[in-house]
């Protein structure tokens, strides 16, 4: 269904995240007809360039991100929406009258993404607003990581608020638009099946895993001062766990699945002083393999020769305090230079009461949302092994597999959300509190952290992470799922 016309500004187009996202969804919802032609799309940063060689720059990222779907004669009509000019966000006096008369006179919404640095986010903002443009129909879009802490956090959120009303303001955490994140709602609230079982009176534990096999890639100036808790932890796992666990929300209006989001977050016990040496695991890789080429430890990958104790790897067992979830732990895990790339969400079940067919080790239902790649769901059962010699039990998955099941392509979640902003829909995206809470919860465990001291656990590049993370499920006589 195509959207109405808009314009959209997009601060930082020329960097990473425009060229490889923001720049290719525009092109692939324009492909499929959603945007219509009287649209316009400006990028903006410091850099001299003409609008013929943004365009250029535009082509060649869209091409790339494209693969078999690049249609050239697409996107030359396409390239006629896209302008360019340059702007020093720090500059009150840079062009932003230049800026404002790209912009359409009517009152079609107007989207200002963010996609640079956070220090720039009130920057911006303040200079929108002294050159008109943060009118009612404006939106503006904020990246992730907002802040480093507590109080970064809400400094952003009051210079931007103090242009922007909250219904105008965007927090994009990219999670939330992938299909199969989506799909977790579908399949809590769309099913009779599973929404009676998912509580302490049949679920064991939670487990939800974010692995990369990759390093650095380059980002060590951020990484290093970030953190796995900081850079996934705080936003993408935290998000992941509110709708595993949230209260069905009475609609989908914005607010009522944000309200059921943060009543989670504020039941998030907090991790402080000793237990964190018991509840969390903090690692860092040293040289390994990714398959089977040799690679860098991370310290050997930042530029500096100074000694980093920045964990890439963090394990936690995190409780949520409230009648439901009163004694199920949710386990956290996410780490750089795992064995393989994997997203999911792992619901297990409490075993059977009486083992009739005799103790098995694997004897339980696990529900594995596998969020990529190779997105599907997975239900493992229990089933009688065939042959004569008695009634041996096998777990096996009933197998949904995304790919199998639909052979459309299915969007970039950047696509979805970018679309959400032009219709106006804030539900998936994250509100203040949201956002502050998240940060509350994860503040008080890096103080526990600071306050313990102590390095992160190095563990090998390829492997399974610091050993005290399995230590940390064997303790609980329950063990990592790592199925693929
Ligand atoms: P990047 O590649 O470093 O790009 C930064 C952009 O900001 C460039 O276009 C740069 O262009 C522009 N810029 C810098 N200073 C400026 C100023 N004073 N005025 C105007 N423009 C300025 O960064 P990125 O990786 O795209 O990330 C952008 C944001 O998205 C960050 O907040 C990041 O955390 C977030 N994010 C990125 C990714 C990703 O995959 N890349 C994923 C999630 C979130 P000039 O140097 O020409 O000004």
């Amino acid at each position: 269904i195509p959207v109405d016309p808009f314009d959209i500004v997009i601060f930082g187009g020329t960097g990473d995240l425009s060229r490889r996202k923001l720049l290719p969804a525009l092109y692939h919802r324009w492909l499929d007809g959603q945007i219509p032609e009287s649209s316009r799309i400006v990028g903006t940063a410091r850099s001299e360039m003409t609008t013929k060689e943004y365009r250029e720059m535009a082509r060649e990222a869209c091409e790339t991100a494209s693969g078999k779907s690049w249609d050239a004669k697409a996107w030359k009509v396409f390239e006629k929406l896209v302008e360019y000019v340059a702007i020093d966000a720090t500059n009150p006096d840079a062009d932003w009258p230049t800026l404002k008369s790209k912009l359409s006179a009517n009152d079609h919404p107007c989207v200002f993404y963010l996609a640079t640095s956070p220090r720039l986010y009130v920057d911006i903002s303040e200079a929108l607003g002294r050159a008109g443009l943060a009118t009612p129909n404006a939106r503006v879009v904020l990246e992730k990581p907002i802040g480093t802490d507590l109080d970064s956090a809400r400094e952003i959120n009051d210079g931007v608020g103090a242009v922007f009303a909250e219904r105008q303001v965007f927090r994009i955490d990219h999670y939330l638009g992938k299909e199969t994140v989506q799909n977790l709602m579908v399949l809590r609230f769309a099913n009779m099946l599973f929404e009676p079982l998912w509580s302490r009176n049949y679920i064991d534990h939670v487990q939800i895993t974010v692995a990369e096999d990759l390093g650095l890639e380059g980002r060590a100036d951020y990484y290093d001062k970030s953190g796995a808790l900081r850079d996934m932890v705080q936003n993408h796992m935290l998000q992941l766990l509110c709708l595993t666990a949230m209260e069905p929300p009475n609609h989908l209006d914005d607010d009522d699945v944000r309200t059921e989001k943060i009543k989670v977050l504020n039941a998030l016990t907090p991790i402080t002083g000793d237990d964190a040496k018991r509840l969390t695991v903090r690692g860092q890789y040293k040289a390994g393999v990714r398959g089977d080429e040799p690679v860098k430890g991370y310290v050997d990958e930042l530029s500096s020769d100074t000694e980093s104790t920045t964990e890439t790897f963090v394990a936690i067992k995190a409780a949520v305090d409230n009648w439901r979830w009163a004694g199920v732990p949710f386990y956290l895990r996410t780490g750089k230079r795992l064995p393989y790339r994997h997203s999911d969400i792992v619901i297990q079940f409490k075993p059977t009461p009486h083992p009739l067919f005799g103790e098995g080790n694997d004897a339980v239902n696990r529900l594995v949302i596998r969020l990529q790649p190779d997105e599907g769901v997975r239900l493992y059962v229990q089933i009688k092994e065939p042959g004569p010699g008695g009634l041996r039990v096998k777990s096996l998955p009933l197998n949904l597999s995304y790919a199998e099941s639909f052979t459309v392509r299915y969007p970039d979640a950047y696509e979805r959300l970018l679309m959400d902003v032009v219709r106006g829909n804030l539900s998936l995206f994250m509100r203040r509190d949201e956002v502050e809470a998240a940060w509350t919860w994860v503040d008080g465990l890096i103080e526990a952290w600071d306050r313990g001291g102590g390095a992160p656990e190095l563990y090998a590049a390829g492997s399974n992470g610091p050993l005290a993370a399995a230590m940390m499920m064997d303790r609980d006589g329950r063990a990592w799922f790592e199925g693929k």
